[in-house]
């Protein structure tokens, strides 16, 4: 499928809302080949026309692929009616890409999560079947012993009777309060909270610090997103 609604190339290509780009075309700032378009509906191959918008030239880009370093307080969906989302923060700059976040970080984990429109990559990173390793630093109330660590290469009985894939449970600090870092190839819900409460302690802190092969930027500030360098594009694609 080579062409697509021209409405919709320019909403996926961030010049405004669904109606804020009828209205470009209403005005004639819309042109595809030299000539002005008259129909939103219009289908367009955005790889082989030029499409110019009030003078300028389009860069077409199919998909954008964002990094952001999701902080505490937000969900990771992309409509929320009781709290802002980790679209309601994006820059203005990306509000109109219909992104959507690969995956589900909890509204309390910090840390990495991929954005993106490409629906065929999300499904590629989210598909069960894949087993694509998620990496978490994660602090600990309790003291987390090597029987845990064995017990998580074992896999975990949850609370409800569902035992875990075999996890990688790496002891950074060990105490009252322990620090750890873990690696899981699933994504049940509050699967690492519910790990840690299999073995009787409570995670205080969760940040996602790898996906794949990609890693979280630690230069960026909790809210802060890039996108994806050629070399990190390698890496999830
Ligand atoms: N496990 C959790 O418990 N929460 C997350 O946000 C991610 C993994």
């Amino acid at each position: 499928r080579d062409t697509q609604r021209i409405d919709k190339i320019l909403s996926n290509s961030g010049f405004g809302t669904r109606k804020e780009i009828k209205k470009l075309i209403k005005n004639g700032e819309v042109k595809v080949d030299g000539v002005v378009v008259k129909d939103s509906a219009m289908q367009v191959n955005p790889k082989e026309s030029v499409i110019e918008v009030a003078g300028e030239i389009l860069k077409y880009r199919e998909y954008i692929y964002i990094m952001m370093n999701k902080p505490q307080g937000v969900i990771s969906a992309t409509y929320d009616n009781r709290h802002r989302t980790v679209i309601d923060i994006l820059p203005d700059e990306y509000k109109f890409f219909n992104l959507f976040p690969v995956g589900r970080l909890d509204i309390d984990t910090e840390g990495l999560l991929l954005l993106t429109n490409d629906g065929q990559l999300a499904h590629e990173l989210l598909s069960p079947r894949k087993h694509v390793p998620k990496k978490y630093y994660a602090l600990i109330d309790g003291i987390v012993t090597t029987k845990d660590v064995d017990v998580f290469r074992e896999g975990v009985v949850l609370d409800d009777g569902y035992k875990t894939l075999p996890s990688e449970l790496f002891i950074l600090k060990s105490g009252p309060y322990s620090e750890v870092e873990i690696v899981i190839y699933e994504g049940k819900f509050h699967q690492v909270k519910r790990m840690f409460e299999a073995v009787g302690k409570k995670v205080k802190y969760l940040r996602r610090i790898g996906m794949g092969k990609l890693k979280l930027d630690e230069t960026l500030e909790p809210g802060d997103v890039r996108e994806l360098t050629d070399e990190e594009m390698l890496l999830v694609k």
